[in-house]
């Protein structure tokens, strides 16, 4: 893995970054900053905005609006694999757990689904969005997910792109080789689906199971999970096909 830098806080914008720009921080980041880590005027800290790269700055702290004085470029911009992740919202404390691990894991797109067992018939985007940023912070990761609209499960399939290979982690599937599995799949635009705690109701899982380029995914002898399930199956995905193992697909 490349060397970075681990130890200077991270912060997303979403202004552009280049040598020389004055970056201004909203409340919650000068907070952060300011008064939670307790940086002085002029400390280092590396911000990026999914677009431009990582870049080294220096702390300007005001009592009104913080700003960060943009130096140096530290890390090129990087491309995540095309890999959009589709689940069923949970509750809040798994859903943050869920959302910051599909970001670590580096997909490129979180796609909220409601299914029929769906535990939770609404989901707070920004809250979603928080998480992808926390993460995103937290771990280096450099590109920010999309987060789509919340869809209902048959427009989802309505709507289904059928370049794209959907990876259906089914609990009722037969166990097999989740490696053999995926191994004999060309590496294509890919989305993973994880279903609710209440699982696929059996309609949800025959109309899947007619959809071209589809990959049955057992995961093991033991019901995982949602939030579970999704860490295994984008490890799989992302040892076998993505970017674990060699350049990631570029979208
Ligand atoms: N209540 C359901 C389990 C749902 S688990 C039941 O008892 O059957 C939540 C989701 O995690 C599932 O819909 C599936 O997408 C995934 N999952 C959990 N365990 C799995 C397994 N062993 N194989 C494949 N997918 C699994």
């Amino acid at each position: 893995m490349p060397a970075y830098d681990f130890r200077s806080p991270r912060l997303f914008v979403e202004a552009p970054l280049g040598e020389g720009a004055e970056v201004a921080l909203n409340a919650a980041q000068s907070h952060y900053l300011g008064t939670v880590l307790r940086l002085k005027a002029g400390s280092h800290v590396l911000a990026f905005n999914g677009r431009d790269g990582e870049w080294g700055a220096s702390l300007a702290l005001a009592k009104r609006v913080s700003m960060l004085r943009i130096g140096g470029k530290t890390r090129a911009q990087t491309v995540p694999a095309d890999l959009h992740y589709l689940f069923a919202p949970l509750k809040a404390a798994r859903l943050d757990y869920m959302v910051q691990k599909a970001v670590e894991m580096g997909v490129s797109r979180l796609q909220p689904v409601f299914t029929r067992h769906s535990q939770v018939a609404r989901l707070n985007s920004e809250r979603v969005r928080a998480n992808a940023i926390e993460a995103a912070e937290q771990c280096g990761v450099l590109s920010l997910p999309d987060v789509g609209e919340p869809i209902a499960f048959p427009r989802l399939l309505a709507e289904w792109d059928a370049a794209r290979r959907l990876v259906f982690c089914d609990e009722s599937a037969e166990i097999a080789d989740p490696v053999a599995a995926l191994a004999g799949v060309p590496r294509s635009p890919l989305a993973v689906l994880i279903g609710p705690e209440g699982g696929f109701a059996e309609d949800e899982r025959a109309a899947l199971l007619k959809l071209p380029n589809l990959v049955r995914l057992s995961l093991g002898p033991r019901i995982l999970r949602a939030d579970t399930a999704a860490v295994a199956a984008l490890a799989l995905v992302q040892a076998v096909l993505g970017d674990w193992n060699s350049a990631p697909v570029k979208t």
